[in-house]
Formats: C-alpha cells, structure tokens, sequence
C-alpha cells in the first residue's frame, strides 16, 4: 500500500542531489570556524534573508532558543501570540533556559495584531517585567499556515521599535509565505531583528536551521548555541544538503498548489468543514463534524495508507510537501470520499 505522510512537511527526505553534496562536501570543524561548507551556507543564506550574518543550528526551536536567549536578560518579558510554536510547542524553554516570562497574547498574529500589541504593552513600573521582545511567526503554522501580511509586520515592527523593543521572526516556513505572497522573502524579514528558517522542512533538507541577524547578534549567539550543545564538528555534511535545500524554494509553489486542491474538495463534504481563506500555503486544518472525532477520523485514514495530524478534538491537519505528488492528492481526496461514503 501507497504511504502518504501528511502529517508535516518535517518528514520529507533528502534527494539523491543532497546526498551527493553531502557525500562531497568539503568539512573542517565548525567549533573553530572552519567548516568551509557551513561558512558557504551562513553566507549565502544571511544574503537571502538580507541580514548580516547567520548561524546553522541543528533545529528550529534551538534558533529560537538562542534567539530568545541572545535578545534578553533574566526577568524581562516576551510578548508573543498565545498559539505561536514558541509559546505552544518549545516546552517552556524560554523559562527553563532563559528565566524570561512570556507573555501570550491573542490575536498578534492577526490583522489586529497592531492593536493587540498596543494592548499587551504596560508602562514602566517596578511590579512589571521590563519588555525586551516581541515574536512573532510567518507563516503562521497553528493558524493554518496563513501568511502574516507585511503591512501587519511593518506596523508591529514600528510599534515595537518605538519602543525599543527588538522583534525576532519565528519563519520555520518564512518561504511559503514569500512564495504564497510572491515577494522578495525580504520584504517580510526587513521587519524583524532576527529571522529563524528551517531548512528540514518544506525545502526538504534532513537536517537544520539557520539564525540570521546583525553580525554582533550572530557573534553573542554563538555562545549560547555552543551553551546548549548545538556547536558540532564537520556539519558540512549537513550544511552541504542545506545548500542543496534553497534551491528548492520556488517549488514550494506546487506545495501550495496541492494544498489548495485538497481543501477545495473537502471542503465540499458535509462531514467535514475548511475555511479556504486559511489555506494561503502548505498547511490545510479540517474540522471533522458530528460522527466521528479527529483521532477517529485520522485512525480511519491511517488504514488506508494516508497519514495526517490530529490539532485538536475535532481537528486534524494535512500538510503538502515535496514528497507528495498531484496523484498522491487526488488519491488521498479519493480515500476521505469513501470513508464517508464506503
Ligand atoms: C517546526 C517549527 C519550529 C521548530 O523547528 P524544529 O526544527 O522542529 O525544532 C519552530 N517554529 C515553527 C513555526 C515551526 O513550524
């Protein structure tokens, strides 16, 4: 039987292109800074996202992490959207590592999001934590994948620079928004201090993240990405595949695609509800009605080879990727149309 992973966009596998750069790449110790192959990526990626320097972690959230750590001192607060991946899937490392409070609010990452900061901020006064930061996510992954606008960005960034606050941009899948919005990806990341992006997910490397911000940022992040474990040997074996990655940023186009059609046909299916206007990218959350519950529903899917993840009671999601074709859609909508109607 046919396997088709939707569960996330984290479970492509590299190309038989990235495993010869890997294969080849070129590697010293990166501990010393001389990882030829890593410095290449660092450089070639900081330009992407227009920043003056980056750094290759081994994951999303340890970028994040350090992100948070190089940004703030102990006892300051984090305003971030109460349904953002730093908030909801990164364990609480923020007080764990950091000794920061975060500050969830609802709706930063929405077209009130201006206002919903405006809100969050309190004066200065000796019972609140000092405000260092603001995080915010694009495109925004437990909001379906929508893409956070760059009228939206702009503004919060203003906001928060009138106050001196610095803003750091959780853009896991900042490219699905470029692409979605058909921008420069730097019209988005021009209104951020620092930019996390992963390389492991939609652009299908195996292994990766890349911090990119100002040079004296990148150069204090290095110490705590050493501090949590994250300064490794001769990673140009991986950095070799995320070279490879970037190339496949402008795919992401058929991602969205897929995406779009699936939802376009479940949605016509009274057993299950999608609101369209929140399928902008790669991402498609469905709301299983009445009969059954999400796992149900997502159990039933399994035994016929379609995997996808269960969000909530009543919501699963299917996320499209590189690994999964047009006939693999048109498969997997084949599938859901008789487990409603065997
Ligand atoms: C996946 C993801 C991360 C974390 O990346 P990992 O490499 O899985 O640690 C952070 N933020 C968002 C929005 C993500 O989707």
């Amino acid at each position: 039987m046919r396997i088709i992973d939707l569960r996330s966009d984290t479970v492509t596998v590299p190309t038989k292109e990235m495993r010869l750069a890997m294969a080849e790449a070129e590697v010293g110790d990166d501990v010393y800074g001389e990882d030829p192959t890593v410095n290449r990526l660092q450089e070639v990626a900081a330009e992407l996202v227009g920043k003056e320097a980056a750094l290759f972690l081994p994951s999303g959230t340890m970028a994040n992490q350090v992100a948070i750590l190089t940004h703030t001192e102990r006892g300051q607060e984090v305003i971030l959207d109460e349904e953002s991946h730093i908030y909801y899937y990164e364990v609480g490392s923020p007080a764990m590592l950091g000794g920061v409070q975060l500050k969830p609010v609802a709706g930063l990452l929405s077209e009130r999001g201006p206002e919903v900061l405006r809100q969050a901020f309190r004066p200065p006064d000796i019972h609140f934590p000092p405000t260092s930061l603001v995080c915010l996510e694009n495109t925004f992954n437990r909001g379906g994948g929508v893409v956070i606008s760059q009228g939206i960005m702009k503004e919060i960034y203003e906001l928060a620079k009138d106050r001196n606050l610095t803003v750091h941009l959780d853009g896991a899948r900042i490219f699905n928004a470029s692409v979605a919005a058909g921008c420069n990806v730097r019209e988005f990341t021009r209104f951020c201090d620092s930019v996390m992006f992963s390389l492991s997910k939609g652009l299908g490397a195996p292994v990766g993240s890349i911090l990119a911000g100002s040079r004296d940022f990148i150069e204090r992040a290095k110490r705590y990405r050493k501090a949590l474990g994250g300064g490794w040997r001769q990673a140009g074996i991986l950095a070799a595949a995320g070279l490879v990655a970037l190339q496949n940023i402008s795919r992401l186009a058929e991602d969205h695609a897929n995406a779009r059609r699936l939802a376009e046909e479940l949605v016509g299916l009274p057993q299950l509800l999608v609101d369209l206007s929140k399928v902008q990218t790669n991402i498609v959350v469905v709301e299983v009605k009445g009969q059954w519950t999400a796992a149900e529903f997502a159990q039933k899917l399994y035994f016929k080879g379609v995997r996808c993840s269960v969000m909530g009671p009543n919501t699963v999601r299917f996320v499209t990727h590189k690994d999964v074709s047009r006939e693999d859609i048109e498969l997997v909508i084949s599938i859901v149309k008789q487990i409603f109607v065997p």
